[in-house]
């Protein structure tokens, strides 16, 4: 995959943003959840809020119970024995009551002697009373799963004796939406009954928090009830103080930009190194002469420089192999010149020391003249182009072939004995050409003379084989041309 430096610190850029956003989200969370807290804290605000709606509620009602108990049609509803009228009365004072709820109006004796109190009574307790007293069962007209809270209001006559009592009966539904609907978060609450053992009427919230504290209790006016209500304790808790929050989520976010920046840092820097180094690689192999196909660059920054840096390389190399080509090579028959000869011969000379034998003969054209005066200087060159080349094809890959000027080759037989090389000599005597095309319609009939020597570690200098050599061939040339003489060291 490309890699650059700037996908690099783009995608840092991008890491940090999410980081931000998700800083800033969890920071305004908690903020807003401070808030809530606060507004939580002050459950004296909630409590009154909430009793004050349920004291609203119990005054109306009662009131409108007094106002029945102390009503004419209610003295006369007690003082009527008979069943079906009682009915038809209650009737009449309920309709004139239709918000009040369930209203039972009882005679003293029938409340079985005891002064009822207000208090909660399930339906199934007030139907009991009602059953009691009218001798019927009326049970259908209750709702025996749902609780009843009641208020009791006494019935006096005009002398001021008690002689029946109002229950004024609601549902509890109308108050637990009270309780529902007023604000206590992560608190606990309950509406309870003091009438000599509390009881729980309504619930709301997590009831566990009742084991960790005390409860502030307000008394509900005009009611047997009070509330109770817990909160959450506020120590320890990440949200109940938003300064640690803030540092601790700061603090973290900084930590994360630096270690973001440090991957960063140190991926784009391993790529760097690693395009440096390939880069390191291409400038060196230039300098041996030699190129690869291609180096490992990475990074997109360095793509244009590197393209730029291979193809001058590419040319530099070219040009010096050609540069070097052409001081080793004779210009003319394409074999090694006298300069690389004269190497080659000193590296010779030098392994002769280690043991190795090593040979040389020297070739030269004769009556090489004649063909020049014959017909002319370039068809000598051809010549000496075609003969040349003619060694070279004749020749083991291991033999060295130089010119060493005019018609006169030379070639060294590397790791071979002087008999060997005579024998490669004769072979290659065999081998080459009789005939040489020196223009399209001219053929000439080549013959060469050769001296053979072979290099001795007893000799002073490398010229001292290249000499007998010389010798050898001069004597060839003297007992008749086109033979091969050979003069061995002493
Ligand atoms: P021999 O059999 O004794 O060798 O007789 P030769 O005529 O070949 O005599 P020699 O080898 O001395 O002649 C070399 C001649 O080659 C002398 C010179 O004019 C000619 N010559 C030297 N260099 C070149 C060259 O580059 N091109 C051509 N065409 N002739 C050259
Ligand atoms: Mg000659």
């Amino acid at each position: 995959m490309q890699s650059s430096l700037a996908r690099y610190t783009f995608a840092a850029l991008l890491a940090i943003l999410a980081l931000v956003c998700i800083s800033g989200i969890v920071l305004y969370r908690i903020a807003q959840n401070h808030e809530q807290v606060l507004g939580q804290r002050t459950p004296a605000y909630a409590g009154q809020l909430l009793a004050s709606q349920v004291s609203a509620i119990a005054g109306d009602w009662s009131r409108a119970t007094q106002a029945i108990a102390q009503s004419p049609l209610t003295l006369r509803l007690l003082q009527t024995r008979d069943e079906t009228e009682r009915r038809d009365q209650l009737a009449g004072i309920i309709s004139l009551h239709p918000n009040l709820g369930e209203i039972h109006i009882l005679n003293s004796d029938q409340a079985s002697g005891q002064k009822p109190i207000s208090s909660i009574l399930s339906a199934r307790q007030l139907h009991l009373i009602e059953t009691a007293r009218s001798g019927k069962n009326d049970a259908a007209n209750l709702r025996a799963d749902s609780p009843l809270l009641t208020l009791t209001e006494p019935v006096r006559d005009a002398s001021g004796q008690i002689i029946g009592y109002v229950f004024a009966a609601r549902h509890l539904n109308e108050i637990r939406q009270l309780f529902e609907q007023t604000p206590l978060i992560d608190g606990y609450a309950e509406l309870q009954q003091v009438n000599g053992v509390t009881d729980v009427v309504l619930k709301r919230g997590n009831e566990r928090l009742k084991i960790q504290g005390v409860p502030e209790t307000i008394l509900l006016k005009n009611t047997p009830w009070r509330l109770a209500i817990w909160t959450t304790p506020t120590t320890g808790s990440l949200t109940s103080n938003p300064l640690r929050s803030f540092l601790s989520i700061g603090i973290g976010l900084i930590l994360l930009i630096i270690a973001i920046f440090a991957v960063t840092y140190k991926l784009s820097n391993r790529a760097l190194q690693r395009d440096l180094s390939a880069l390191a690689k291409l400038f060196s192999d230039i300098s041996h002469d030699r190129m690869r196909k291609q180096y490992p660059i990475a990074l997109k920054e360095l793509k244009n420089g590197y393209q730029l840096m291979y193809q001058l390389g590419k040319l530099m190399v070219g040009k010096h192999l050609r540069t070097l080509n052409s001081a080793e090579t004779d210009h003319l028959s394409q074999v090694n010149n006298r300069r690389s000869f004269e190497a080659k011969q000193r590296d010779v000379f030098a392994r002769v020391h280690e043991g190795w034998a090593h040979s040389l003969l020297i070739l030269d054209i004769d009556n090489f003249k004649q063909v020049n005066d014959t017909y002319g200087h370039e068809a000598g060159d051809q010549l000496i182009v075609q003969f040349g080349k003619a060694l070279k094809d004749n020749l083991r890959g291991s033999d060295f072939v130089a010119r060493l000027g005019g018609d006169e080759f030379c070639v060294i037989f590397p790791n071979t004995p002087l008999a060997k090389a005579n024998e490669l000599a004769q072979r290659l005597r065999e081998k080459l050409p009789q005939q040489i095309a020196l223009k399209p319609d001219v053929m000439h009939t080549v013959s060469w003379s050769g001296g053979l020597s072979e290099y001795s570690r007893h000799d002073q200098s490398e010229n001292a084989a290249l000499a007998r050599a010389d010798q050898a061939l001069l004597d060839a040339k003297r007992t008749g041309r086109n033979r091969t003489d050979i003069k061995a060291a002493a």
